[in-house]
């Protein structure tokens, strides 16, 4: 292949340095840099919560194709039917009218944040305008299936989704059945492909009340839904902006007791994003007995804990460019998990809510660390590989040994 993967880099940082805005630079896309790292194989993306996954042109064409979803003239989606605002219409219709995905884009990614505005509340708002874009099991199923489509064209075989499951049991069976579906019939495309989910609880107030039901579901849909032999739900976490929820502390008990009395499912907890001093939630994560700690943004605060990290061989979820989306960083180079990887700490990088961060999935992710670290080929090799061996795949499950298979036999990096 002969690529200069030094030149790239440098090429790269002439230009854009390394503070890329993955919104707003959007030649990014174009650079030889970005489309050596597209085709790269990744591996897996541990950390992609649910219905948040798919690029905003993707999911306006999702739209398109599915009239049965309405856009209200508040940009809320919602299932078409009695009651519908006036003035609700489709994609399609929207399209037909002149709206363009650059107007969508606007109006549901962090980019239309308006001046003065907590990012976190037009954040969480672009989930309630879009809460609808799945809400049956025949769209949770269409939409993943273009998400591992999504995924495999970039190099990725592997996504563990945050994923919540509300309603009733049954509600929650129904998702889980459509998303097992999903992979079902993508493997027809791709045998190698592995679809898993961890389930969410959420900590803010409308979250809350929630919780003990969202478990009890995920438990369900775990006890139910298998892929073969195989759990389909791996894993649980707590999400929600930090720093306006409950702490982890309210849900520390119950965590415990379902971890004891559920052999084999992982723990990954939202913790730390967040620049506050005072903010103890890593510890509270570590008391819980997590696996894998969620983000752990700001670890450097607290150095007996970074210890314990290192010492557990707790694996840290990073993800660069919600980050930068969210405003917890905004030169890569200043991103504190460049020294949790330099202590020892293991770190996989993820993409957190592509759909409404970015203009593609988990791409973005390792050119912020590449040029923001200076990574050298190797230890982005191993980077990648690392989300493979720390997946909530149990250590002797035939498809985690097919996938690290298919990854260190791929001559990717050998042609370079
Ligand atoms: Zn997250």
């Amino acid at each position: 292949m002969g690529v200069d993967f030094e030149k790239l880099k440098a090429d790269f940082r002439a230009v854009y340095g390394t503070a890329p805005d993955f919104l707003r630079d959007r030649g990014i896309y174009d650079t030889p840099l970005y489309k050596f790292l597209e085709a790269m194989p990744k591996g897996g993306d541990l950390h992609v919560h649910a219905d948040a996954a798919l690029p905003m042109d993707q999911h306006v064409e999702f739209l398109k194709d599915h009239p049965e979803l309405l856009i209200t003239p508040e940009w809320q989606i919602r299932y078409a039917g009695p009651g519908a605002p006036y003035g609700s219409r489709t994609m399609a219709e929207c399209l037909a009218d002149g709206l363009t995905v650059e107007d969508f884009r606007r109006e549901w990614t962090v980019l239309g944040c308006p001046e003065g505005e907590y990012l976190w509340d037009w954040f969480e708002g672009i989930f309630t305008r879009c809460g609808a874009v799945c809400c049956t099991p025949p769209l949770v199923k269409d939409y993943y299936l273009r998400v591992m489509r999504c995924y495999h064209s970039c190099g990725v075989e592997y996504v563990e989704l945050k994923s919540p499951f509300f309603g009733t049991r049954e509600d929650a069976l129904a998702r889980g059945r459509a998303l097992m579906e999903a992979l079902e019939e993508f493997r027809r495309e791709d045998p190698l492909f592995v679809l898993r989910v961890v389930a969410c609880g959420g900590k803010n107030d409308v979250w809350d009340p929630l919780f003990d039901t969202l478990m009890d579901n995920a438990l369900y849909v775990r006890e139910q839904v298998k892929d073969g032999d195989e759990d389909f739900v791996v894993g649980i976490d707590i999400v929600n902006d930090e720093d306006r929820s409950y702490s982890l502390s309210r849900y520390e008990e119950r965590v415990r007791k379902i971890i004891a009395s559920n052999p084999g499912l992982g723990l990954s907890l939202h913790a730390g994003e967040s620049l506050r001093g005072e903010n103890r939630e890593i510890e509270i994560a570590l008391r819980c007995g997590i696996d894998r700690l969620g983000h752990g943004f700001n670890l450097y605060r607290y150095p007996e804990l970074r210890e314990e990290v290192l010492r557990r061989g707790i694996c840290m979820e990073i993800c660069p460019v919600s980050n930068r989306a969210l405003g917890y960083c905004s030169d890569f180079s200043q991103h504190p998990a460049n020294a949790y990887r330099k202590a020892g700490i293991p770190i996989v990088i993820c993409s957190d809510d592509p759909a409404y961060q970015s203009f593609s999935i988990l791409t973005g992710d390792y050119l912020a660390v590449v040029v923001g670290w200076d990574l050298s080929l190797e230890e982005l090799k191993a980077m990648c590989r690392a989300s493979l061996e720390h997946s909530f795949l149990s250590a002797n499950s035939p498809r985690r040994a097919a996938l690290l298979d298919w990854f260190n036999k791929n001559d990717y990096f050998c042609r370079i």
